[in-house]
């Protein structure tokens, strides 16, 4: 049997979260919900949902706020906002924030599903690698492991292996720094650049033959890192 897709709601109105859950919970989804914005980029980040449901008015951040947060977590997982205006300029405001479609309240729950759906055919995600070859090592990131001759050699954290997936859907190309700050800690844990530094050296000595000769994690000076095969 197939897995559940897991849809996370971001809305701080407790009766339409409750009527969202139930609907979308009777379609076979699995409903994980948030009342303020903070905590959606927080759930977005952990659980990496597979579409997201997002209120354009939250107590705390505003959902533009949230969506472009939520895009630089994970370009490709479907928004759906939800929106009381129904204004033409917030509409596409929401779109450019990327947003890839909205729903006007009050809305039917059959439309809702229909048009996530719809999110769902439209926007394939690239095929997700689980496991990659760097050098003589296999890091394998469902299993959160780095395997040498076929043998798990090492244990990757939950931060070890997000920075991994990143640096790998951008095989041989630069990622900056303050990227991989906003992408694997957020904004809201705000670590230094020392902390990125001291975190990719733990690292090599995980995938690197020569730690302190990386041919792997390679360090782009003045910008950030690169991953090469
Ligand atoms: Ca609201």
């Amino acid at each position: 049997m197939e897995p559940k897709r897991t849809i996370l709601v971001i809305e701080d109105e407790p009766h339409i979260v409750l009527g969202l859950k139930d609907a979308l919970e009777f379609e076979g989804f699995r409903v994980l919900s948030a009342g303020a914005g903070r905590e959606g980029v927080q759930l977005t980040r952990q659980e990496r949902p597979h579409a997201i449901l997002l209120d354009l008015m939250l107590p705390d951040v505003n959902g533009y706020q949230v969506c472009e947060e939520i895009r630089r977590i994970d370009p490709f997982v479907p928004i759906l906002m939800l929106t009381a205006k129904s204004q033409e300029a917030d509409k596409i405001r929401g779109l450019d924030a990327g947003a890839d479609d909205y729903v006007t309240k009050p809305f039917s729950v059959g439309e809702l599903v229909a048009r996530l759906r719809a999110l769902f055919r439209r926007t394939q995600r690239p095929t997700e690698t689980t496991s990659f070859r760097v050098g003589q090592v296999v890091v394998n990131l469902a299993q959160h492991t780095v395997e040498r001759d076929g043998r798990r050699a090492e244990t990757l954290s939950f931060y070890e292996v997000e920075l991994l997936r990143l640096l790998h859907e951008r095989l041989g190309q630069p990622v900056s720094r303050e990227e991989i700050l906003n992408k694997i800690w957020g904004l809201e844990a705000s670590p230094t650049n020392r902390t990125i530094d001291n975190f990719i050296v733990k690292l090599r000595r995980k995938i690197e033959q020569k730690p302190d000769k990386p041919e792997h994690i390679l360090t782009v000076y003045g910008f950030g890192y690169k991953l090469v095969e």
